[in-house]
């Protein structure tokens, strides 16, 4: 394959990638830009924003992780079926629980000139050969733990077990540092619903992280339409007044729920 000289040698071999699917990249400093989205599983949180904001919107690569479907192959393939497309958006679950598979997506983007930008909600440094183009953060405060005794999705109850392992390494700002200054640049994507009751938490993580507000691009809370328009315009709003950037989450708006858009 030109444009790869990486070390898995199995090109065939699935991985853990349960998503492969092009989009037009929706959120953070990138959007608007066509994109290959490659999603895989696991994570060492499982989210609950609450009875508003229910589960991680992605619980099938977290709170229930789904097995990977997909191999490096495929991912060739996709970049062969869409030449124009020069992005590679690599989101999960927690991507940096993968960091061979990681290292072999950063050495296919940089030798075919591909922009790559990693999600992550920091829970894990990365280490590979050559830096990642753009570290895309999201911290998880707490209002994101799960709660004892509620079910999951697939209908699993919560235990101590589940909101230890959740709090172990949420927010783990010795990661998140080296994260922001080993890679060759980085920006903050904080979610906010419409009572903006993680802002206290927020700021006091940008103050501790000397982060500056032109790397803050601020998110409306929602997994879906409905839910999306209620918080929209009042992060809309603070975004405006706090000298944050905004990023709107046009895909939720364009498909709702649907997965693999
Ligand atoms: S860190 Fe992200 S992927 Fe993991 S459970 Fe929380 S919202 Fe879901």
């Amino acid at each position: 394959m030109p444009g790869y000289s990486g070390r898995i040698r199995d090109l065939n071999k699935v991985l853990p990638i349960i998503e492969l699917y092009p989009a037009i990249q929706a959120e953070g400093s990138r959007a608007g830009y066509p994109t290959v989205i490659i999603r895989t599983t696991g994570c060492t949180h499982r989210c609950y924003f609450g009875e508003v904001g229910g589960w991680c919107d992605s619980w099938y690569s977290s709170v229930h992780p789904e097995k990977g479907r997909f191999s490096l192959n495929d991912v060739f393939n996709l970049y062969a079926a869409y030449p124009h497309i020069k992005e590679m958006l690599i989101t999960g679950g927690a991507p940096t629980l993968h960091p061979v598979l990681l290292n072999e997506l950063i050495h296919f983007a940089h030798e075919s000139g591909i922009f790559i930008t990693l999600e992550t909600e920091g829970s894990h440094y990365l280490s590979s050969d050559q830096p990642v183009d753009l570290v895309s953060i999201s911290p998880k405060f707490s209002r994101s733990i799960p709660v004892l005794g509620i079910k999951t999705p697939l209908g699993a109850t919560v235990g101590e077990r589940m909101i230890k392992q959740h709090n172990q390494l949420r927010l783990n700002h010795a990661a998140i540092a080296r994260l922001i200054t080993d890679h060759t640049d980085y920006h903050i994507k904080p979610v906010l619903d419409e009572t903006l009751a993680d802002l206290e938490e927020l700021e006091t993580f940008l103050e501790k992280l000397n982060i500056p507000d032109d790397k803050v691009w601020v998110m409306p809370a929602g997994g879906n339409r409905q839910a999306l328009l209620r918080s929209y315009p009042v992060v809309m709003n603070y975004a405006r007044d706090r000298g944050w950037r905004f990023s709107p989450r046009p895909h939720i708006m364009a498909f709702d729920a649907r997965r693999g858009v």
